[in-house]
């Protein structure tokens, strides 16, 4: 079968044939119909985190955003069934671990990050394996494509755990979301639908347009106005929860300033080769307003109930976000695109 594989940092992806993966005894193989390409994606391709020791290893499979139809079960799998359509988290959980068994997989220790590490080749390719595959696989509803699902996997569940197992958002809340690429816009639109008022921030025009589009209420332009200042004004004193949606310096202090007394900032950007993974913060603001601070990755397995749920009894349409699809031998271009954040809304590769 064909994949995209990262064969130098910061060069093309190569197109390669590589062997149809098996099942492991536990495991499922996935038929790829949709693949997302994520600004996580990106920080693979450039080879960012080598300065924690976890630079995506050259000879890797890229592509953490599937679904598609199960093709293979090994032998032990139960729930799961050939034919079913399914969606694959990008963080994948043992399914045994204390994390794993109290509901919270997106931090499994013994996790594989799916397209991220040679234990777990990714889906930028025909066919994708998956290990603990009644654990981790989750079936999609009749009402959603592999397309409009494909940001399922990543983006979207991570916008709606930070939203609401980390910000504990609820109607009326003021929301910023600082950044509106991929995981951004799903924030407006899913916080928009959780009743919350939102305030979209972000350099780009076409992304502010489409934040509006997707229910912000606000939009402000940081080469235009004082982000803090502009939202402190607009909210009378501050956001009640605040998004960092992309990770460099600025979107996170602005993050952390643009809240209301106890407010909730959560990280879920990824920083760049100019933060190194540190930022730093205004901690005495941060103890005299008692904000407070979380860390957000992916979403448990055990959430899509409620992410469904949600999205089908405020009839949202996640498949609004998807803005180009793309054939396997695209991806390079639109990873080299980010360098400038000149790619808008979610991208998905649907021609293998
Ligand atoms: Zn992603
Ligand atoms: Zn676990």
């Amino acid at each position: 079968m064909q994949a995209a594989v990262l064969t130098e940092h910061e060069e093309p992806l190569e197109i390669q044939e590589v062997p149809e993966p098996e099942p492991d005894p536990d495991g499922a193989v996935v038929d790829v119909e949709a693949c997302g390409v994520c600004r996580s994606d990106w920080h693979a391709w450039k080879g960012h985190g080598e300065w924690a020791g976890d630079a995506v290893p050259e000879g890797q499979t890229l592509g953490h955003e599937p679904a598609g139809t199960v093709t293979a079960v090994g032998e032990n799998v139960e729930r799961i069934e050939v034919g079913d359509r399914v969606v694959v988290p990008f963080s994948l959980g043992d399914g045994t671990c204390h994390q794993c068994r109290t509901g919270h997989s997106n931090v499994c220790p013994n996790g594989l990050a799916l397209g991220f590490e040679p234990d777990a080749q990714g889906a930028f390719a025909e066919q994708v394996a998956v290990p603990e595959a009644d654990y981790n696989l989750v079936e999609l509803p009749e009402f959603l494509s592999p397309r409009d699902a494909a940001a399922l996997g990543c983006r979207y569940m991570t916008a709606y755990n930070a939203l609401v197992n980390r910000g504990l958002v609820t109607g009326g809340d003021w929301v910023a979301v600082h950044g509106c690429g991929g995981v951004g816009l799903s924030a407006v639109q899913l916080a928009d639908a959780l009743g919350a008022r939102v305030i979209a921030v972000d350099v780009d025009e076409d992304a502010l347009e489409r934040a509006t589009d997707l229910g912000a209420e606000l939009t402000v332009n940081p080469e235009e106005e004082r982000v803090v200042k502009a939202i402190k004004i607009a909210t009378d004193g501050g956001v009640d929860v605040s998004i960092d949606a992309l990770g460099i310096a600025e979107t996170c202090r602005n993050s952390v300033r643009c809240l209301a007394i106890r407010g909730d900032h959560v990280q879920v950007g990824l920083t760049t080769d100019e933060e190194r993974g540190e930022v730093s913060l205004p901690t005495d603001r941060i103890a005299h307003m008692e904000l407070s601070v979380h860390g957000s990755r992916g979403m448990p397995q055990t959430d899509y109930e409620n992410l469904f749920e949600l999205i089908e009894a405020t009839e949202l349409d996640p498949g609004a976000l998807v803005t180009r699809e793309l054939s396997l031998s695209d991806v390079s271009d639109r990873l080299a695109a980010m360098d400038d954040y000149s790619t808008a809304g979610v991208e998905v590769v649907t021609d293998f």
